[in-house]
């Protein structure tokens, strides 16, 4: 009721470009009716992956039903067909009454591959690919002369016992996720357990609080968001969370509320 339900969607804005949105999670609507409200007529979309809560949205984002609106949607993969495929999925007039290749919008596809830094809509990004069941992209993105990552869906980087959170050095993986965030100024990672959660659903592929906020310190990070809360997760528990992470200071911590805006300085 008061941190909000709905699932991944997070609108960024750079100063003088068009909206880019990681993920269309239930957060979609909201976003969607609000962009309508804007003169702006174009957008970037990013996906993480193609699971429901990261995708669900989409059929009620309501810009895609505009005529003329451009949606250039950005999805982890190696053809456009193939990102065509994943998301006409969801759109094929059976979940949904809508048709992929009917909407009214001008969507276009491109795929990103991590490793290379691209280019959308004067954002610069760059993914790194995650430790989540079936894959999931990782974002950085510049713009204004700050940067931001976006990290969910991922379980840690080393097993329990090893790596950054056990104070001994980063696993190689770790080494390139620190890599890959540092520079950053303010990180969202999932955080969607507490640790003891976590140990009991490790194949799961999310994460929790002390390990983001130790990535994140060995990233040289100044801000870091928790994210993708757990379903069951209620207001007392998230209110508990927000609490026990106020005082931290390298780096700030930050619990995600629903329709929160944060502006990220360097
Ligand atoms: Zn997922
Ligand atoms: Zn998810």
């Amino acid at each position: 009721m008061r941190w909000g339900g709905n699932s991944s969607c997070v609108q960024v804005q750079g100063d003088g470009l068009a909206p880019l949105v990681f993920d269309m999670g239930t957060g979609a609507r909201g976003l969607g009716m609000s962009l309508l409200g804007s003169p702006g007529r174009e957008l970037d979309l990013l996906f993480s992956h193609f699971h429901m809560d990261h995708v669900f949205g989409f059929p009620f984002f309501v810009p895609i039903y505009v005529p003329g609106y451009k949606v250039r949607i950005t999805v982890p993969g190696y053809s456009v067909e193939e990102a065509r495929e994943k998301l006409s999925r969801y759109l094929n007039g059976m979940f949904h009454p809508t048709r992929l290749r009917d909407l009214p919008s001008e969507v276009s596809f491109s795929v990103v591959r991590p490793g290379a830094p691209f280019e959308r809509g004067g954002y610069l990004l760059e993914g790194l690919q995650l430790n989540h069941p079936g894959g999931a992209m990782g974002y950085t993105v510049q713009a204004d002369g700050v940067k931001l990552a976006y990290i969910t869906d991922t379980a840690p980087f080393a097993r329990p016992g090893e790596g950054l959170l056990a104070g001994e050095g980063p696993t190689p993986r770790e080494e390139a996720l620190v890599r890959f965030l540092s520079g950053c100024d303010t990180v969202i990672f999932d955080t969607m357990y507490e640790q003891a959660a976590y140990l009991e659903r490790m194949t799961w592929g999310h994460s929790f609080p002390e390990y983001a906020v130790a990535v994140a310190q060995a990233a040289g990070v100044h801000e870091l968001v928790l994210f993708h809360h757990a379903p069951e997760a209620d207001d007392d528990q998230l209110d508990a969370r927000a609490d026990y992470w106020r005082g931290h200071t390298a780096p700030r911590v930050i619990v995600a509320r629903e329709g929160a805006t944060m502006t990220v300085e360097g």
